[in-house]
């Protein structure tokens, strides 16, 4: 088990906007956090890291609890996290982006390289020397994650990796994301298109306004036409 949460609660000021949320997320495997808008997808991956007070019964990432480590050192454990906004650097190239991923810590698995990254996006690797802002939403996207694998992560949190991305580019996102995790990075990701996390998940953790209504095989969750009619709309 990589990432064993349980009872996970959140709030923005007095907002409470996660009310006991749990799961788990295992080696080699990609687990999908699925919901409408609003549903708190982000605030859960958020929670995880640090980023918004959270509290839980348990929060471990490989058997340590992460309740209350600040956020850097839960990365250098080995979790990493690509959040919605697309944190690169816009006026670096994708080598140069990829290079300031670099970071001691992680796993101890062979470390990552640029040409390593290349061959899981073929879209990088045929715009090494362009900058950050002459590339389109998708294509930053990618560099986003491939930055973050620079850290050598055993886990990724991945926030709707599919949104805003051309749909030309959303079928090589869905193949690097099962390149990732055929690399032996488990992933776990925020998404409102069920479709493509129904393409790449092994598992399906559906949340509802800021609780969990289903956790299992993604199998049983795409055959439960009433979870998904209620959860989903589809
Ligand atoms: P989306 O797909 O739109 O990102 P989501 O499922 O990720 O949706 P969250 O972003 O986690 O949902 O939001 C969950 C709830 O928390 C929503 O009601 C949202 O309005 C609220 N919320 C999110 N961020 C904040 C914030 N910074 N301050 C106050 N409330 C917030």
């Amino acid at each position: 088990m990589l990432l064993d949460v349980e009872n996970l609660k959140a709030s923005y000021g007095r907002a409470q906007v996660l009310f006991g949320l749990s799961f788990r997320l295992q080696a080699g495997e990609i687990t999908a956090l699925i919901g409408r808008n609003g549903a708190g997808k982000t605030t859960t991956l958020k929670a995880v890291l640090g980023l918004v007070p959270a509290t839980a019964d348990r929060l471990l990432f490989k058997d340590r609890s992460i309740l209350g480590v600040p956020t850097y050192k839960i990365a250098r454990l080995g979790l990493g996290y690509v959040p919605e906004d697309r944190r690169i650097f816009t006026d670096l190239t994708v080598e140069e982006n990829l290079e300031a991923g670099r970071r001691s810590g992680g796993s101890e698995r062979a470390p990552w390289t640029p040409e390593r990254l290349f061959r899981l996006f073929p879209n990088l690797a045929a715009m090494k020397g362009r900058r950050g802002n002459q590339m389109s939403g998708g294509e930053q996207q990618m560099l986003s994650i491939a930055r973050t694998l620079m850290g050598n992560p055993d886990a990724i949190l991945l926030d709707e990796p599919s949104e805003g991305i051309a749909p030309v580019l959303v079928q090589a996102m869905a193949e690097a994301v099962l390149a990732m995790k055929a690399e032996g990075v488990a992933i776990l990701l925020s998404e409102q298109n069920w479709a493509f996390a129904a393409a790449v998940a092994d598992k399906a953790c559906v949340i509802e306004r800021g609780e969990m209504r289903f956790e299992g095989a993604m199998t049983d969750f795409l055959g439960n036409e009433a979870l998904r009619l209620q959860t989903l709309g589809v």
